[in-house]
Parts: C-alpha cells; sequence; structure tokens
C-alpha cells in the first residue's frame, strides 16, 4: 500500500514556517509556529494549566457503571429545566392523562416506586415525583423521566413492555438517564462542540460538512454511549428491585420486532445506528447478555430469592421499601 512519507511534505512545511509579513508599523511578524511557541509560552502554559484544572474540578462519576465525565451542569440548572419540560408536557398532553386510580397508572407507579427505592435516588425527599400515563393512540411508544422526577408513560408502550419484569425495564433505563445526569452531561459538552464546530468551520469553510462531522463523530457516538450505560444501570437496577433481568432481552426483542413492522408500513427503512441516537436493538440485546451475570449477582445480594419465597428471617436487615412520597 502507498504511504505518504513526512519528508513529500518538508517543502510545503518550510514555506509556510518561514514566511513573514509586515504590519502597519513596519514590524516584521514571524508565522513560523516554533517562534511563536517561544514567545508565548509562558500564557500558553497558563492557560493550559488553567484549563487542566478547571476540567479536573469539574469531572464527575455516573453511578453503578462509574464512568469519568465532565460535568459543568448545576444540579439547580437542571431541576428548573426539567420542570418547564414538565409544564411543556403537561400543558400539551392534558386531554389524553389518565386518571390516579387507573389501573395502568397505579401499576406503573408501584413499579417505579420499587425502583426509586433501589435507585441513587433512594432516601431523597427533595425530590417531588410524579408519575403520568399518557393514552394517545397516535403517539410513538414511549417513556421518559425529566429532571426533578417527572416520569411520562405512553399507553402504546405497555403491550411492547408486557409483563411487570418488562415494564421495570424501560421505566429502570429511563430512571437511569436522571441517575446518571445525561442531561447536564450533554450540555456540558455544547461549549466543546462548538469550539469543534468553529476549528472545522475555520478548515473545511463548510458548514454542512461541520455539521456532519460534529454529529457523526462527537454528538451521536456520546449519546449512544449513554444509551449504553443506561441500558447497564437500568439492568442493575430493576435486578436490585427483583425483577427479572432475562425479560430485558425480550422487551428489546418485541421492541426490534416493532421498528421493523413500523419501518414497513411506513415504506421506510430503519436509520443505520451509526446515524441513530439510539443503539440497534440487536446491539443492546448483546449487551444485555454480557452483563447479565452481574445483574444476577445484583439480585442475589439483594435476597431476592429470599423474598420472593416469602422468606424473611428477622436477623436479616432488610425493611420494606420506604415511602418516598412518590404518590
Ligand atoms: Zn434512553
Amino acid at each position: 500500500m502507498f504511504r505518504p512519507r513526512f519528508f513529500m511534505f518538508r517543502p510545503l512545511l518550510r514555506q509556510r514556517a518561514y514566511s513573514t509579513y509586515k504590519t502597519f508599523d513596519n514590524t516584521t511578524v514571524s508565522t513560523n509556529p516554533y517562534n511563536f511557541i517561544l514567545n508565548h509560552w509562558k500564557g500558553l502554559a497558563l492557560l493550559a494549566a488553567g484549563t487542566t484544572a478547571f476540567v479536573v474540578t469539574h469531572l464527575d462519576r455516573a453511578p453503578i457503571s462509574n464512568r469519568l465525565r465532565l460535568m459543568l451542569i448545576g444540579h439547580k440548572i437542571e431541576q428548573f429545566i426539567g420542570g418547564q419540560g414538565y409544564d411543556e408536557v403537561i400543558s400539551e398532553y392534558k386531554h389524553a392523562l389518565l386518571p390516579d386510580h387507573h389501573p395502568q397508572v397505579k401499576r406503573v407507579k408501584r413499579i417505579m416506586k420499587s425502583i426509586i427505592d433501589v435507585s441513587p435516588f433512594a432516601g431523597d425527599d427533595s425530590i417531588d415525583w410524579r408519575v403520568h400515563v399518557i393514552n394517545d393512540p397516535k403517539a410513538s411508544p414511549n417513556a421518559f423521566v425529566l429532571p426533578g422526577g417527572k416520569v411520562f408513560v405512553f399507553s402504546s408502550i405497555l403491550p411492547i413492555c408486557g409483563n411487570d419484569d418488562g415494564l421495570a425495564t424501560v421505566l429502570s433505563h429511563e430512571l437511569a438517564h436522571q441517575a446518571a445526569r445525561h442531561t447536564a452531561e450533554s450540555m456540558s459538552k455544547a461549549p466543546l462542540y462548538l469550539a469543534a464546530s468553529i476549528i472545522l468551520y475555520s478548515i473545511t469553510g463548510s458548514r454542512m460538512l461541520n455539521s456532519l462531522f460534529v454529529n457523526s463523530l462527537l454528538k451521536l457516538p456520546a449519546s449512544r454511549e449513554m444509551e449504553t450505560e443506561a441500558d447497564f444501570i437500568g439492568l442493575i437496577m430493576m435486578s436490585r428491585a427483583c425483577y427479572n433481568p432475562d425479560e430485558a432481552i425480550h422487551v428489546w426483542e418485541r421492541m426490534a420486532n416493532f421498528e421493523n413492522t413500523s419501518a414497513g408500513i411506513m415504506g421506510g427503512r430503519r436509520p443505520p445506528e451509526f446515524l441513530s441516537t439510539h443503539p440497534a436493538s440487536t446491539r443492546r440485546i448483546d449487551n444485555i447478555r454480557k452483563w447479565l451475570p452481574e445483574a444476577y449477582d445484583a439480585r442475589t445480594s439483594a435476597r431476592c430469592d429470599e423474598r420472593v419465597a416469602g422468606y424473611m428471617p428477622s436477623f436479616l436487615e432488610w425493611s420494606p421499601p420506604r415511602d418516598v412520597g412518590l404518590f
């Protein structure tokens, strides 16, 4: 294979490196990058030290997965954004909200509460949890949790979830996004994307190429990484809450079938994984199979078999899930 050698570009570099120009006051300025570094090394060193100190003091670990990431957004801003989003969703779907006494609302609340009790939110009385089921037949199957404990489930996802273990899979995935503060993490990366955009634009001069690079090389992989992390954290949380982690595989199989069927109905094709914000369902299933041993360990540590059998000796340090004010 032909490989370009560095010496082939030397004449070009030499030509650029030693060029000079005259300013209006007739002083000669060299564009040699080595001269620039030599003349400004103190400022550059200060900038590098400042940036490193800033990044190090704003690093944060995601719960359960322990992934290290940059976090610039505080809890208060996150709560504020969650509150705004909540008002918007309520005003959009107020005609379709099922009442609190509806059996499906009670079911979602019961399962959500059991997962919250084993999540990083357990015991946090400052969160005003609200759970809503939206009965809109036209809406695509979905569920989401907004910062500040606002849970929305579209009734169209319930048949895909199937049993309680399946619903726990979806709810724990959504709660995992909140536990890992993925909204705040995405917002923290916005300045980095902007800087990358500016640098790329100055090189390519093309806005389209620039947004394609930033989206496909930075934003989409970051989004897929957070989705995969939510799958992992969710699987561990649902296992701690004594749901069956095997059911997670069946949920994503049903989700894949639904995606394929709807793509067929719409005459379109599912976007390939590298252009999608979510990992392909087959990738998800492979990951979950890989994580199942950890999920079984989480169930064992939570003494789920003893709880299921209804056998709870008094010396076990277990107490019924406490009410966190969800209902
Ligand atoms: Zn997700």
